[in-house]
This record gives structure tokens, C-alpha cells and sequence, in this order.
């Protein structure tokens, strides 16, 4: 069932008016992509996070626990290259890579047309790697029904403190890489308490994407 296909995001760029704001575009998108997949009974999930925090991984693991499970479809956000779907495209799920060319992260908008390339009556969970990036994708949500925030030990201690838009806007926290967290001496549950001063109800997870340790609490922050 595997089948690439790549949107490319300038060719659906969405024909902004002046005095339109793009915020509110995007957010008007964003909920007619969350009436269509509820009313398909498509559960799906934003994965934003730095380049190389583990975001593939996670999916690669996710896909492997839970294709049994679910029917699963991926999205893939990426400026220019297909390696990560390629990637996932090996566990036999459909994958559709969305190039962004010059975007930063992916929007309502180009999850709209990706939509378009798969037929939703043919699954049940839609998982989305946004463009590694922690900054804008805060502003765009894409119309999933939850969003997981992905951080790894490696990138320091201030990865929540510096991005508190992106923590806002998470329902799961993945802190990965925990294998590392000794040698970086970063306390994984500084992060965490970090994050819940700025999301009181935000969910976590600790894992270890390489080998799949700490997927069972991921899929169950996830309510999967
Ligand atoms: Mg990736
Ligand atoms: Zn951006």
C-alpha cells in the first residue's frame, strides 16, 4: 500500500487578499480539516519539534505499535528532501510528503491538499511530522485533534522556556533520547515541570526513539 506522493507546498499556496489575515485564514482551515477527519473518524496528531529531535523515529516506532491497530496514513513536512519518508514508507503505510520549498512549517492549508491525495475512508489515524522547526508552527494549527511537542536532551536545558508558544499549543510533551540525559545532565523532569507551569494539563512522555523504550506511555498520552 506503500505509494509516494509528494505535495509541493508553493504550488498550493493559498491566494492571500490584502487585509486577509493569515492567522485567520489558516485557523478557519484548520477547523473545516478537523470537521472533515471527524466526520471520517480519522484520529490525527501534529508532531512538531526541532531538526533531529526524533520525530521520525517516534513515528517509525508509532507506526510499528500501532499498524495493527489502525489504519495509518503519514504526512510528511519537509522543506525540500523525502529521506524521512522514505523512511516511514518502509513500515508499509501510505506516506504523503508535503515539500514546503522555502516554509518554515506546514499549514491548514497544504494538509488540505495532502488530504486530497488519500482517501480517509481508508483510515483511521493520520499522523503529521511538521517541519522541524519550534518556533511557527505554534501559530499554524493544522486541524488535528492533538499535538505533540518533541524535545531531546541533546538540545539543552531551555528548550521549554525559549519556545512557550509551541508548549501552549501541545497536548503531549515527548522528552527523547533519555538514554543521553545522564551524559548531557539534563534532568528530564525539570523539563517536564517546566512545561506543566505553561501547559497545566499537558501530558509526557520520556522515551528513547531508537529503541522504542517509553512508546507505551506516548500511545497512551495519545489515548491511541
Ligand atoms: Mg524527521
Ligand atoms: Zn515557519
Amino acid at each position: 500500500m506503500t505509494d509516494k506522493e509528494i505535495v509541493k507546498g508553493e504550488e498550493v499556496t493559498l491566494e492571500i487578499k490584502p487585509g486577509m489575515n493569515i492567522l485567520e485564514v489558516n485557523k478557519q482551515l484548520a477547523q473545516k480539516n478537523k470537521e472533515l477527519l471527524q466526520k471520517h473518524n480519522v484520529k490525527a496528531i501534529d508532531i512538531m519539534g526541532s531538526i533531529g529531535a526524533g520525530k521520525t523515529s517516534l513515528i517509525e516506532q508509532l507506526v510499528q505499535a500501532l499498524k495493527q491497530k489502525y489504519r495509518i496514513a503519514v504526512f510528511k513536512g519537509d522543506l525540500t528532501t523525502t529521506i524521512d519518508a522514505e523512511r516511514i514508507g518502509r513500515h508499509g503505510v501510505k506516506v504523503v510528503t508535503i515539500n514546503t520549498g522555502l516554509e518554515c512549517h506546514l499549514d491548514a492549508n497544504v494538509v488540505a491538499r495532502a488530504v486530497e491525495r488519500i482517501s480517509l475512508q481508508d483510515i483511521d489515524l493520520l499522523i503529521i511530522e511538521n517541519v522541524g522547526n519550534l518556533i511557527c508552527p505554534a501559530e499554524f494549527p493544522l486541524g488535528t485533534e492533538k499535538r505533540v511537542v518533541v524535545v531531546s536532551v541533546t538540545e539543552g536545558p531551555y528548550m521549554v522556556l525559549k519556545h512557550p508558544f509551541t508548549f501552549m499549543t501541545a497536548d503531549v510533551m515527548v522528552v527523547n533520547k533519555k538514554d543521553l540525559a545522564e551524559i548531557m545532565k539534563i534532568d528530564t523532569n525539570q523539563l517536564a515541570k517546566q512545561a506543566k507551569d505553561i501547559k497545566p494539563d499537558m501530558k509526557f512522555a520520556i522515551t528513547n526513539a531508537l529503541t522504542g523504550e517509553g512508546i507505551e506511555d506516548l500511545i497512551k498520552a495519545l489515548e491511541l
